[in-house]
């Protein structure tokens, strides 16, 4: 008997010393909505990039994205995830390696994917429209909210007007500014104040989505002013470019995503409450197709590739694997496991939830 106590202390010591070990105590999810594996791990499309039908000015887009090999058109579209997050970080996601990442749900498009990266299940029997309606599922951002560690140190700053319902914001209590909400409260910044007052002046393309510019810099001062240790940012510029057909747009503002992930990190890695103790996963809810090739526009159950996507991490506990060249198959569900393992959390929801990848985390 007293061998067991034994055991069981040595155990659960053994747990202590290993979450001890792990430097991160913020988590950050950034998403970038249905932006492609393709361009990510090849940069611009050779087929798009001079398709009239797609750019307004193709030569001024070759100019400022065009590389022959694809190693440097990614380095040229996104400099900070191949620069950084190559360099100290990990990239998974690549199918031309046989490195694959998808959607466990059959939906491919946007709530239901966000619905899966924030929850860690799929739930296409009651998650299965765009419509505004409070998310019945439990997301890792409300699961931490509920912690004494967490509550109060969550927030969410997104471009789409769903997300108040896809994180449920009633219930859970959580901090969404999304779509075209200002910065609400007496004390805000110079900022904000300059933000709220130019919202509303710069139209947006769409009805329910802002320019990114608007989240990006909503968040940041927010960080700047409540430090949260969870926070999710969602742009969504991307997928309602490509929507429109704008494939010039939508590498711009792709490219303008990595200088605004480039811009928070270096605040994270200059401010001392989060130097070295943050953990940044970026992700996204969806693909879009290739082939025809009018479908990289679209998505959904009916478009090819739909439901391929792609992970980034970079943070104290990672390791520098940079391009992850592997065959493997990770799952959209396996990010909210993966984000709480980070923080030392073992996170559990009334589902089960996809497992923590594992080579995100380092083990001594
Ligand atoms: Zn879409």
């Amino acid at each position: 008997m007293k061998k067991i106590y034994t055991l069981i202390l040595l155990l659960i010591v053994a747990q202590l010393v290993a979450a001890q070990e792990l430097k991160t105590e913020n988590i950050f999810i950034i998403t970038l909505d249905g932006f492609r594996w393709q361009e990510l791990f090849t940069g611009a499309d050779s087929l798009l990039i001079t398709n009239k039908q797609y750019v307004s000015d193709p030569l001024d887009l070759k100019r400022r994205f065009w590389e022959e090999t694809a190693e440097a058109r990614r380095k040229t579209l996104m400099p900070f995830f191949w620069r950084e997050i190559a360099g100290s970080g990990q990239l998974y996601g690549n199918r031309y390696r046989n490195n694959k990442v998808d959607c466990s749900n059959y939906m491919w498009f946007s709530y239901p994917g966000y619905s899966e990266i924030l929850c860690g299940f799929a739930d296409d029997d009651r998650i299965n429209s765009n419509n505004k309606f409070d998310n019945p599922n439990v997301t890792l951002l409300e699961y931490l909210n509920r912690m004494p560690a967490y509550k109060g140190k969550v927030a969410a700053f997104c471009s789409w007007d769903v997300f108040p319902y896809i994180i449920n914001r009633q219930r859970s209590g959580i901090p969404v500014n999304a779509g075209f909400e200002i910065a609400p409260g007496t004390s805000l910044t110079d900022r904000e104040k300059f933000l709220n007052e130019l919202q509303p002046q710069i139209p947006s393309p769409w009805g329910g989505v802002r320019l990114d510019g608007f989240t990006h810099h909503y968040a940041m001062e927010y960080i700047k002013k409540n430090k949260p240790k969870v926070l999710y940012i969602s742009y969504g510029e991307t997928d309602d470019f490509a929507h429109d057909g704008k494939y010039d747009a939508y590498l711009k503002s792709a490219h303008q995503t990595d200088k605004f992930i480039e811009n928070l990190w270096t605040y994270v890695q200059a401010t001392p409450q989060y130097k070295d103790k943050t953990t940044l996963i970026i992700t996204t809810d969806h693909g879009r197709g290739t082939e025809p090739l009018d479908t990289w526009r679209s998505h959904g159950t009916k478009v090819d590739g739909a439901g391929q996507i792609w992970f980034a991490v970079i943070g104290p506990d990672t390791p520098a694997l940079g391009e992850v060249k592997e065959d493997n198959q990770y799952y959209q569900n396996q990010v909210a496991k993966t984000a709480a393992a980070f923080l030392g959390i073992a996170y559990t929801n009334e589902k089960p939830v996809g497992e923590v990848v594992k080579s995100m985390i380092r083990t001594k």
